[in-house]
């Protein structure tokens, strides 16, 4: 088992040696876990998270409808964009302990429902009825850069709640609300 570590750690070394800088951040954003921390529920999570890799149920738990405690299954294209997002992040922070504040994860059609009736401004069709959605903040950087950072990203759709200080992203069609006058200024 030692032998088998030690290795891995050589194996590492190598691999660090002779990749490419961009193959690298790739290699060291597949060993950083996701962690988040919950605003709802107050609870905190670290994820090891390699793309593709199916959402444990411990996470998907952590991801529930707090309002209803209904889990889903979560879509792991969305862990698979948070991972990218992370790295992005990385890249301009590079001393920076990525944490992801989650405002809002799985949403059931009822609590959607009676958000929208509310007079939230919930999408009828909301992604986060189907696990694919996630609304987030990241303490130490603004929502606007973090907006910026996963507009970069192209991965999905882009939400931008300036007033509630978060930013929304999924793994559906790429899009961007409120506003797509930012997108000319931008440089990614
Ligand atoms: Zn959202």
């Amino acid at each position: 088992m030692k032998r088998t570590a030690a290795l891995g750690t050589a194996l590492c070394l190598a691999f660090n040696m002779l990749a490419s800088p961009a193959a690298q951040a790739h290699h060291n954003a597949l060993l950083d876990p996701l962690r988040f921390h919950n605003l709802h529920t107050d609870e905190d999570i670290s994820v090891p998270h390699r793309h593709g890799q199916a959402i444990s149920s411990t996470a998907n738990r952590f991801l529930r409808d707090w309002r209803r405690n209904e889990p889903t299954r979560m879509d792991s294209r969305l862990f698979d964009l948070l991972i990218a997002l992370q790295d992005a992040i990385h890249k301009r922070h590079p001393d920076m302990a990525v944490r992801f504040n989650v405002i809002s994860g799985y949403r059931s059609p009822a609590t959607n429902a009676s958000l929208r009736a509310g007079g939230g401004s919930q999408a009828k069709q909301s992604l986060h009825m189907e696990g694919m959605a996630i609304d987030i903040a990241v303490p130490g950087i603004s929502t606007k850069e973090l907006r910026d950072i996963a507009t970069c990203l192209k991965a999905g759709g882009v939400g931008y709640y300036e007033a509630d200080g978060f930013v929304h992203v999924d793994v559906g069609n790429v899009r961007y609300w409120p506003s797509r006058a930012y997108l000319k200024n931008l440089s990614c």
